[in-house]
């Protein structure tokens, strides 16, 4: 699988990101810096709300 990309809003200031579904490194809110996406080895861990899932090409 080439994993996918995930849609986030920020809980915080509810700006929409698209992140890596596999993240390997933290991902930052580019409004607030809050982190959206925290790595776990597999599927990044996403304590936001997800809009929508993006399937990888
Ligand atoms: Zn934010």
């Amino acid at each position: 699988m080439a994993g996918s990309f995930i849609k986030v809003r920020c809980n915080d200031c509810e700006n929409e990101q698209i992140v890596f579904g596999n993240a390997s490194t933290v991902v930052n809110c580019a409004v607030c810096g809050t982190t959206l996406a925290t790595p776990t080895g597999g599927k990044a861990d996403i304590p936001h709300d997800i809009v929508e899932t993006v399937e990888a090409r």
